[in-house]
């Protein structure tokens, strides 16, 4: 039973796995025997040395997503590695806050063209291969955000909501060449994203008491969900957005 979980001979590409959910979807899937390619416009040291550390290949390539340029050498890097591409996982993401009233275009097309459209491009170019090679899994990191409309981050939203709506559209359109397309919705997880929310004394007390799980996630709580989309596992599972998030949208 547990071998529909090992992705042994796999390689999986995870934008912005340097830190925070990247890194610990990165970390989750090579624990379960995936080589790693990280894709992302830092270094991913840390990510990289615990993923040799498992005994996995993991290849780092430079790419800034907030545009599409990078996309199709993305993926050859990524198919370079062992000749294949089996899981892409659309993790890297920026939010920006401001009331609504005062956002500005340039921060709305950065969050547009980061959580948005370069994940359809990206996983475009990786659907191209998947479809000539027996297929493959893609995850997309949606959010809370897609199901509500949270406070002071409009192009978030509409971003998260967006990304949603495409894992749908996709998954409809590659489900029969063998290319599951899901998402996994995180719920308020410590990491650099939520750095602003968790300084602020009167929005962390009041998150935290709204989430049933009593605490904020840690990266480590996507793995179980990770590892799943990405595995035979999850062969019959097209496009669904799961909510990790300590019960908060049950709430
Ligand atoms: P994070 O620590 O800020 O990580 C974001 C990642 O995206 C980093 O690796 C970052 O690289 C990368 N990135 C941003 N812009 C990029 C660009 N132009 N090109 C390449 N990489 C880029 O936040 P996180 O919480 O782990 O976020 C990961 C994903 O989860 C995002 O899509 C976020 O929206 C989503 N999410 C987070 C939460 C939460 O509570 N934390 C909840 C729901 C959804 P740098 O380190 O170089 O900036």
């Amino acid at each position: 039973m547990l071998d529909l979980f090992n992705l042994a001979g796999r390689t999986a590409l995870v934008t912005g796995a340097n830190t925070g959910l990247g890194q610990g979807i990165a970390i989750a899937l090579a624990q379960a025997g995936a080589d790693i390619v990280a894709a992302g416009r830092s270094p991913a040291d840390e990510t990289a040395a615990q993923v040799r550390a498992l005994g996995r290949s993991f290849l780092d390539v430079r790419a800034d997503l907030s545009t599409t340029a990078p996309v199709s050498d993305v993926v050859d890097a990524a198919v370079a590695l062992n000749g294949r591409l089996d899981i892409v996982v659309n993790n890297a993401g920026i939010i920006r806050r401001a009331d609504s009233l005062d956002v500005e275009e340039a921060d709305w097309d950065a969050v547009i063209d980061t959580n948005l459209k370069s994940v359809f491009f990206l996983s475009q170019a990786a659907a191209r291969h998947m479809a000539q090679h027996g297929g493959g899994k893609i995850v997309n990191i949606a959010s809370l955000l897609s199901f509500q409309g949270g406070i002071r981050v409009p192009a978030y939203a509409a971003s998260k909501s967006a990304v949603a709506g495409l894992t749908r559209a996709l998954a409809n359109e590659w489900a029969a060449q063998g290319i599951n397309v899901n998402a996994i919705a995180p719920g308020y997880f410590d990491t650099n994203n939520t750095a602003a929310l968790r300084a602020d004394p009167v929005r962390e007390p009041a998150i935290l008491a709204r989430i049933p799980a009593g605490r904020w996630g840690q990266p480590g709580d996507l793995a179980g969900a990770a590892v799943f989309l990405a595995s035979r596992a999850s062969d019959y599972v097209h496009g669904i957005v799961l909510p990790v998030d300590g019960g908060w949208l049950a709430r």
